[in-house]
């Protein structure tokens, strides 16, 4: 589709699927990461293991590593089904990143990572950690003295502060999360009753970024997380892949040219698909095909790759608003580490009205009793791409829903969302 054509589209709010013209062409530039880098922020993981199963009663029984199930959908791919009149070969699975302890969504595995990765940096340089120590060390009086001394901070649009909020203020650190006018007010309340300090801007995610990172440079003894450029947030979403292999091997799916697997994330700014796409393709290469949602009103990834200017377009260049109720989506322009990365990996964009999403949280609910938000519920857009369904129909793909959030909604809204 000609780039003109792509950007008509997107004025027009229309839902489509953009194919990637770039797609497993060769890089011009190296990548910025490989396997060995996923493999290390694994093993961080499990340094920290110890320690979030003491701080976490919740992490008990996984013995302190936050992983989300994999469960298969049969009743919902069934409804699919007779709806469309044709059957489907593969199977289909949801990735519950919804129930991912701690925060509730995605964002705890590149939001968690990136505070664990602060903490250390600071314990080991004080000379708290020896390279012998289990980390449970760092839930002593000591080290919470030292984090206190420090603040971390940034910018969301929700769940990521949640996450790091919920993380850093467990570990003593002075909290500090700048979040728009779409964060949910249960959110901010929520981390509030944590320990966090929220501010609040009238204005989009972007903005509260960008003070985020402004208050946070004058200050020596502040960290800000940065969505829009993070290394460490990315590698902590990739690690999902490695999890997902040993499940998907678990299951007995085996993974190869003539059954892909075919993988549809939500994606705002693009860290959290981007990570675990690119975790994906270090270890299934071509045999993964990903995709990511955006909503009609905030196609930021898409813009971005389409236009090959990544960061540098904003979906209001085109006359986008960005707003929409995935206030998890709710981002206009993708991040600059993470678009040029997907520039050869992604498959393709499909686009999405917010008037659908409610429906695919109530469908969900229905046919699997499995309850997640309207960003999440994105991925559900793969089922109003009929040229997409009929290639899925045609050969025996796995295919992986990522529903990226959802379980620390509260009941009151959940109706609303349901209703
Ligand atoms: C943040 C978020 C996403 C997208 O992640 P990005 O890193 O912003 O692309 C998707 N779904 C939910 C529920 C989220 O909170």
């Amino acid at each position: 589709m000609e780039y003109f054509k792509v950007v008509e589209k997107l004025k027009r709010e229309e839902e489509f699927l953009w194919l990637n013209p770039q797609y497993e062409v060769q890089p011009t530039s190296p990548e910025a990461f490989d396997l060995s880098d996923v493999t290390e922020a694994e093993n961080r993981w499990q340094r920290f293991a110890p320690l979030l199963k003491k701080l976490f009663r919740e992490l008990e029984e996984s013995q302190g590593i936050i992983e989300s199930p994999l469960r298969e959908i049969p009743r919902m791919k069934q409804k699919l089904s007779s709806k469309l009149g044709r059957d489907f070969f593969g199977r289909w699975f949801c990735k519950l990143d919804s129930e991912l302890p701690i925060a509730g969504s995605v964002k705890a595995r590149g939001g968690i990572y990136e505070v664990l990765s602060i903490a250390e940096e600071l314990a080991q340089k004080a000379g708290l950690l020896s390279s012998e120590d289990s980390y449970e060390v760092l839930a002593e009086k000591s080290a919470q003295e030292l984090f206190s001394d420090y603040k971390i901070q940034v910018g969301s649009t929700g769940n990521l502060g949640l996450s790091i909020g919920t993380m850093a203020a467990k570990l003593g650190f002075q909290a500090m999360v700048h979040m728009s006018r779409d964060a949910a007010p249960w959110k901010k309340d929520r981390l509030r009753a944590k320990g966090a300090t929220v501010i609040e801007y009238e204005e989009d995610y972007s903005v509260a970024v960008q003070q985020g990172r402004q208050a946070s440079q004058a200050d020596s003894h502040s960290f800000f997380i940065d969505d829009e450029n993070s290394k460490k947030l990315f590698l902590g979403y990739a690690t999902a892949a490695l999890r997902l292999k040993k499940q998907l091997d678990d299951e007995g799916v085996k993974v190869t040219q003539e059954s892909p697997l075919v993988v549809v994330i939500p994606c705002g700014v693009g860290g959290a698909p981007g990570g675990i796409t690119f975790g994906l393709k270090q270890i299934y290469g071509s045999k993964v095909i990903p995709f990511f949602v955006e909503p009609t009103k905030a196609p930021a990834m898409l813009l971005g790759l389409a236009s090959g200017q990544h960061e540098k377009i904003c979906v209001r260049d085109i006359g986008l608003s960005g707003k929409t109720l995935a206030d998890g989506l709710a981002v206009g322009r993708p991040s600059a580490l993470v678009s040029p990365i997907m520039a050869d990996l992604l498959a393709g964009v499909l686009t999405v009205r917010d008037e659908h999403l409610a429906g695919f949280v109530r469908t969900l609910y229905q046919a699997e009793g499995i309850f997640i938000e309207p960003s999440a519920a994105a991925s559900f857009a793969l089922t109003r791409h009929q040229a997409l369904l009929e290639t899925l129909a045609s050969n025996s793909a796995t295919v992986i829903f990522w529903a990226t959030g959802g379980s620390l909604v509260p009941e009151a809204q959940r109706g609303i969302y349901l209703d």
